[in-house]
């Protein structure tokens, strides 16, 4: 755990030093779960929503992108379920006086055991050396099959009683599990409540006539409201979809986990419209899919696996988390939902306005069914920015930070350095920047040694280094090293606009996720 801690907090020092990520407001003290985007986080993020927009919108015939505004008509949200039923469980910790969600304090706790898990698992795997089969040690390690089943029965009661709403339960199964205050040690609880996490705010300028909103809690309900306009407007038949990125606002009870868990956060949604019936098919369908654009990136297979949701939303028929390995474990970092045609017929209910949808092969109107992907664009980031983070030891026995973002999505794809200040080289080297930068963000950079602008670009995430010295004014050639490997070439300088492109285009990159 504590080592997980400090890694956490590399991370966080990290995107600080290196203009990825600063507290909103730092010098009021900052707010809580609020973050600003610097400089290199501002592209970082740009380029993952970009990635994500080509792979969703552009590349599939049958999805649109959308844009809705942040306020929506506040009977939105009566119909959408959130006023009555966007709540999270809360407890209190008498002693520390610390707030918790009830439900993560029992996840925790079943983290812990799957850790041991996996700690079994790594030890076996040594033991037994290339004849290990992991699923056989699995199925069949008595330790760990009691493990599992221990974990597998804690979450199956605390979906349950969340399901029923039976707070009494969640309570008494903290109790059970013996889960102390992990600030202060103290099982020492109060009830479970509800919280209600939209933020309210006024529309209109008089106290009273002005509207009560709220700030959305999804992107989703956007793409409802609008499902028939697009449709109509873009004449699309069903299966199709409506994707959308944009700001959402949560109040959430905890929020102590970095850009994990934002009051503040931007979301990246695709609601696919479908006919009734064929939801289980396109869920299946797009849970494979989302799976395969994360690991068109090549942050390694085992960073990621699939969690079936044992308690479902009010508006779902079958959901599945994407969970990622973060610094602090596995955690949700997508949803794919079935949300069955809840929401439409909910708003169709509340507005008094057909939300149907006419098939002409079937030659009837039917309320669609929706399969939605949704993940968040500041998860993500994280998900990249930790996996990327890493110190190496070197050859000589010296360590280097490095920042191994997918080339795809570096904030910076080249740096440019002339050797030294003189002899027309800055002059060569800020030609060479001139031209890249009509297709790449790139730098020029000549304060201290060549070695020093390395490591400060690999701490940056950039994936190549362009160094021109005295050879390059007679035989226009340049150095140009690689971020990773650290190996470095001598190429022309004519060949260097596409070396970059080969390692940085987005075709070759989502083109993996037909492999
Ligand atoms: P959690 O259980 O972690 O609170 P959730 O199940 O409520 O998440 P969804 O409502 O399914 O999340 O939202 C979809 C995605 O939006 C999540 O997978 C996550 O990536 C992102 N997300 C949700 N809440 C936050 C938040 N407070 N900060 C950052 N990202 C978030």
């Amino acid at each position: 755990m504590a080592v997980q801690e400090d890694v956490f907090k590399k991370v966080i020092s990290h995107a600080k030093e290196y203009g990825y990520v600063f507290q909103s407001s730092e010098i009021y003290d900052g707010l809580s779960a609020v973050y600003d985007y610097a400089q290199n986080g501002a592209e970082l993020k740009k380029n993952i929503r970009e990635y994500w927009w080509k792979a969703m919108v552009q590349l599939n015939d049958n999805i649109v992108g959308l844009d809705a505004a942040i306020f929506m008509h506040p009977t939105t949200w009566k119909a959408s379920g959130h006023v009555d039923a966007f709540n999270d469980p809360l407890i209190d910790n008498k002693d520390s006086k610390k707030r918790y969600r009830a439900d993560v304090l029992v996840e925790d706790y079943v983290g812990k055991i799957e850790s041991k898990i996996e700690k079994e698992v790594k030890k076996a795997a040594k033991r037994f050396g290339d004849a290990f089969d992991k699923k056989q040690f699995l199925a069949t390690n008595q330790r760990v099959v009691d493990y599992q089943e221990q974990a597998d029965t804690i979450l199956k009661r605390l979906g349950k009683s969340l399901e029923r709403e039976d707070l009494a339960d969640v309570k008494k199964l903290i109790e059970e599990l013996e889960i102390a205050c992990p600030m202060s040690g103290s099982k020492n609880w109060t009830d479970v409540k509800q919280f209600n996490l939209m933020f309210g705010t006024k529309l209109g300028a008089s106290a009273d006539t002005a509207m009560d909103l709220y700030l959305r809690p999804e992107t989703a309900q956007g793409i409802f409201v609008n499902f028939l306009n697009v449709q109509k407007t873009s004449r699309m038949k069903i299966p199709f979809g409506i994707a959308q990125t944009g700001k959402a606002f949560r109040n959430e009870i905890v929020a102590r986990q970095f850009i994990f868990r934002m009051r503040e956060f931007e979301q990246m949604e695709m609601q696919f419209f479908v006919k009734p019936g064929s939801q289980k098919e396109w869920y299946e369908k797009w849970k494979e899919n989302r799976m395969k654009w994360h690991l068109s990136l090549g942050m390694g297979e085992d960073n990621y696996r699939f969690h079936d949701h044992e308690k479902l939303a009010h508006y779902a028929d079958a959901a599945a988390d994407i969970e990622f390995r973060f610094p602090f474990g596995f955690k949700e970092l997508e949803g794919i939902h079935s949300r069955t045609d809840f929401d439409l017929s909910k708003h169709q209910e509340f507005s008094g306005k057909k939300l149907q949808y006419f098939d002409t092969e079937e030659n009837k109107n039917y309320v669609p069914y929706v399969v939605e992907t949704s993940i968040g664009l500041d998860r993500m980031f994280l998900a990249i920015f930790s996996n990327s983070l890493k110190e190496e030891e070197l050859e000589n026995g010296s360590t280097r930070t490095v920042l191994k973002i997918p080339a795809v999505l570096a904030p910076t794809k080249a740096a440019v350095f002339p050797l030294v200040k003189k002899d027309g080289l800055p002059e060569l080297a800020q030609e060479i920047v001139d031209d890249l930068k009509w297709e790449f963000n790139v730098i020029y950079d000549q304060k201290d040694a060549v070695g020093r602008r390395y490591r400060r670009q690999d701490a940056n995430g950039t994936p190549f280094c362009i160094t021109v010295d005295h050879q390059s004014l007679e035989d226009k050639t340049v150095t140009i090293r690689h971020r990773d490997t650290m190996e470095q070439q001598r190429v022309a300088i004519a060949d260097v606009k596409g070396i970059i492109h080969q390692e940085v285009d987005m075709k070759a990159w989502l083109q993996k996720m037909q492999d």
